[in-house]
């Protein structure tokens, strides 16, 4: 059976080179007679995935010395919680730059602490949707500033980071490896593993290591970065499977020419889809064009009979997963790192062949 064009937002799909590394390797991993789920987390073997996931990631992202990787669980969600549980000091403050979904959640997280934070601004209802300008006033004494790089919903991304004096965390889950980093911009990066990394069960943390040292011991122990970084992750049973697919992702991301080979085949295929979007007055964009995302692209049709009808037929033809979140309607498309370009090549010559249908 031919594989799907699956533009599932996430869980989203993988390589398949790297699903048929992994079907290779699951009866037996390295000679050892059992797949990696069936194996200790602190015997050798495992050691040496955990080990390699790190270190393509610290090539990939060019990580300084100065910040850990963690591998965490309870996804992108959790730590929500976890960040003002563990960064904000006595009687401090935070602020949070919403554009969206994922960030207003954020922040709603925040205020459940019954903590004070500081929203800068909110541009999460607007449509076309965007992301908030550079004219943003950090409050002074701030614990962090914290932001979505790309609010994997509306389909809008930050191209910029904002230049803070308290550290900027950002939420990484839907663009994370897509394009280059300069880490040292940030106190602290984390993603959910099932768009760009791995399937879903681990959450990837990267902090910088005088950050994760502010961890209260007060919080039990697994909310603490700092008892995640003292312990490389492996405190207690960590989700061996998906971070052997962390290892093999990123193995995958360095045979491709590093992030900056990523970037450009993603810039491609999204221009591609944004320009068929806009030759046409049937299909609209639904964020404003300079802040499109690369990894979702958001779009109308006229009618949401028509939307509708659009998702069937597309999915008829091994199109799948193109109806947009429940929250907003419309299309999307979610094109990460792992979706080949002949299928954004099938969408346009789809969407052509239904506008000339349906217009
Ligand atoms: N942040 C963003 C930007 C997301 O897209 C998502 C999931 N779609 C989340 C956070 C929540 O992630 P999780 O389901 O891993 O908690």
């Amino acid at each position: 059976m031919a594989r799907a064009y699956n533009f599932s937002a996430g869980p989203a799909i993988l390589p398949e080179e790297v699903l048929k590394q992994a079907q290779a390797e699951l009866l037996d991993f390295n000679g050892t007679g059992m797949s990696i789920m069936e194996m200790s987390h602190r015997g050798k073997d495992y050691s040496a995935v955990h080990q390699e996931a790190k270190d393509n990631l610290k090539k990939l992202l060019n990580i300084p010395d100065n910040y850990s990787v963690l591998f965490m669980t309870g996804g992108a969600s959790t730590q929500f919680s976890l960040i003002p549980m563990n960064l904000l000091g006595e009687g401090q403050t935070a602020d949070y730059i919403t554009a969206g979904a994922w960030s207003s959640k954020a922040i709603k997280a925040a205020k459940k602490l019954g903590i004070s934070v500081n929203e800068l601004a909110n541009t999460a209802k607007d449509v076309p949707t965007r992301v908030p300008g550079n004219d943003l006033e950090f409050t002074p004494g701030a614990a962090y500033v914290h932001i979505c790089s790309n609010e994997t919903i509306s389909g809008a991304q930050v191209k910029e980071f904002p230049k803070t004096d308290a550290p900027l965390i950002a939420d990484m889950s839907s663009d994370i490896l897509s394009r280059p980093l300069d880490v040292s911009q940030f106190g602290m990066i984390y993603a959910g593993a099932q768009k760009n990394l791995a399937p879903a069960g681990v959450t990837l943390v990267i902090i910088r290591n005088d950050l994760a040292e502010k961890s209260p011991d007060t919080l039990p122990e697994l909310f603490q970065y700092k008892h995640f970084m003292e312990n490389d992750s492996l405190s207690n049973t960590i989700p061996t499977f998906p971070v052997y697919m962390i290892m093999l992702v990123t193995r995958w991301l360095l045979e491709k020419g590093g992030l900056e080979g990523v970037q450009k085949m993603n810039e491609e295929k999204a221009a591609k889809l944004y320009a068929a979007i806009d030759a046409s007055d049937f299909y609209n964009g639904t964020a404003v064009p300079e802040f499109r995302s690369p990894m979702n692209v958001t779009f109308r049709l006229p009618t949401e009979d028509l939307e509708a009808q659009f998702v069937k037929e597309a999915a008829a033809k091994g199109m799948t997963s193109l109806k947009g979140h429940r929250s907003v309607g419309g299309i999307r498309a979610s094109i990460y790192n792992a979706f080949p370009a002949a299928g954004v090549d099938a969408l346009i010559e789809f969407m052509k062949e239904f506008e000339a249908a349906n217009a």
